[in-house]
């Protein structure tokens, strides 16, 4: 077969980009202060650049008040000038459809308000919490699930009440894994920052600590030698970025991911599965590839949750096992990510998967391999008539779904 061409599968610096004419100093650029104080927030700003729709333009105008927009220079770079539908785009700039009300949608999709004991923490499986530690990052997300409270304009606050936090991680002993997300951890000042993880490594039974985080791709300047050898004192510590389309993985990125990893950070990805970014089983292929060259191993593909304004951005549940279909054994295991849907709420993560068990009983299981081809497994003990020991071990059967067996 002829080696395939995937989309945009190539690393690629964008800087100065559209910084091109602004006297910008390269030492400026790799600032993540001067990126987060240039950060594009207006309709004003947006408009200097690109050519917007009338639904960005009013989405702009109307969505603010529920979730801020924010853009860093260095993700701004991504964004097409003209298309509307550029997979970056609309990740981060508003849509009129924002506005638009369906009965499924939630404020709190996930059910996190109800499961936290105390303000900040969410705890809802056994062994593990989500610490909510800053209502801010580094841009915005449209689709942000927890946009009731993050960015500070939205309905809610949010409350971290960092004591009562720590003295609920100390009582609780079943609780052996903090995951520290927000808004944005990484948003935190190195000191900040530090003092919280040194309080959780403090509690011998907190075993494995993590951290959430969209910064290496909206602020990869913030992932410096100094952040990585604080954050390497308090190993093991994973992270687990948020990646969607092949696109934001550029030099910078990579560069960041690659500094995490040396310093001994096992790294994951979430992404979203969102309708006009990332609903493309070959950018999906991509995306996974350029993952891995980042030393970043796919973790979850999510369904998208059902907040508020979403549904543009929404597709079926069907395409998430379609893209999982189209990377299982077509490419690396360490490439495919768990397709999930957050169960609407508040169940927890729910896996959902490609049906390779055909069928089932209690002597033997047929399954389906990634090319569609049917093989018979005997339980132990039995033997299965057709059954054959050649490496082939093939049934050359058509199974259609109701067939008897
Ligand atoms: C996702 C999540 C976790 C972590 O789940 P893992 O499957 O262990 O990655 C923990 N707590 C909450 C509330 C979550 O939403």
């Amino acid at each position: 077969m002829p080696p395939r061409t995937l989309p945009e599968k190539e690393f690629h610096s964008h800087a100065p980009g559209y910084w091109q004419d602004k006297n910008v100093t390269p030492e400026q650029w790799n600032s993540h202060v001067w990126q987060l104080k240039n950060r594009v927030t207006t309709l004003a700003g947006l408009e200097e650049h690109l050519t917007l729709s009338e639904e960005e333009r009013a989405g702009v105008l109307l969505s603010g008040n529920k979730l801020a927009m924010a853009i860093t220079p260095h993700y701004f770079n991504l964004i097409h000038p003209t298309n509307p539908d550029c997979a970056i785009r609309r990740q981060v700039i508003p849509r009129i459809e924002e506005t638009w009300e369906d009965p499924n949608e939630m404020s709190d999709p996930c059910g996190e308000d109800s499961h936290m004991p105390v303000p900040g923490l969410v705890h809802r499986y056994p062994d593990r919490v989500l610490f909510l530690v800053t209502d801010r990052c580094a841009s915005y997300c449209r689709y942000c699930t927890r946009s009731r409270v993050v960015s500070g304009v939205g309905e809610q606050e949010l409350h971290t009440e960092f004591e009562a936090a720590f003295r609920y991680l100390e009582e609780h002993t079943e609780v052996r894994d903090v995951l520290l997300s927000g808004g944005d951890a990484l948003l935190l000042s190195d000191n900040k920052l530090e003092s919280i993880l040194k309080r959780i490594r403090a509690i011998p039974h907190i075993e494995f600590l993590r951290i959430g985080s969209r910064v290496p791709i909206f602020l990869p300047q913030r992932i410096t030698p100094e952040l990585c050898q604080m954050l390497a004192k308090y190993h093991p510590l994973w992270m687990s970025v948020h990646v969607n389309h092949p696109r934001e993985l550029t030099t910078e990125v990579k560069e960041g991911l690659e500094r995490l990893a040396n310093h001994g950070i096992p790294l994951g990805n979430q992404s979203v599965l969102l309708r006009g970014v990332n609903d493309n089983p070959e950018v999906m292929k991509s995306l996974v590839h350029k993952l891995l060259m980042c030393r970043v191993r796919p973790y979850y593909l999510y369904q998208c949750d059902l907040i508020q304004g979403s549904s543009h951005l929404r597709t079926s549940v069907s395409k998430g096992v379609e893209i999982i279909e189209h990377l299982r054994g077509h490419t690396t295991g360490y490439g495919v990510p768990q397709f999930v849907i957050d169960a609407p709420g508040g169940g927890g993560k729910v896996p959902v998967n490609p049906d390779y068990v055909v069928m089932k009983d209690d002597q033997r299981t047929l399954v389906r391999n990634y090319e569609g081809e049917f093989f018979e497994y005997p339980e132990p003990g039995n033997q299965v008539a057709t059954w054959s020991s050649t490496p082939a071990n093939r049934l050359s059967m058509i199974w259609e779904p109701g067939a008897k067996w």
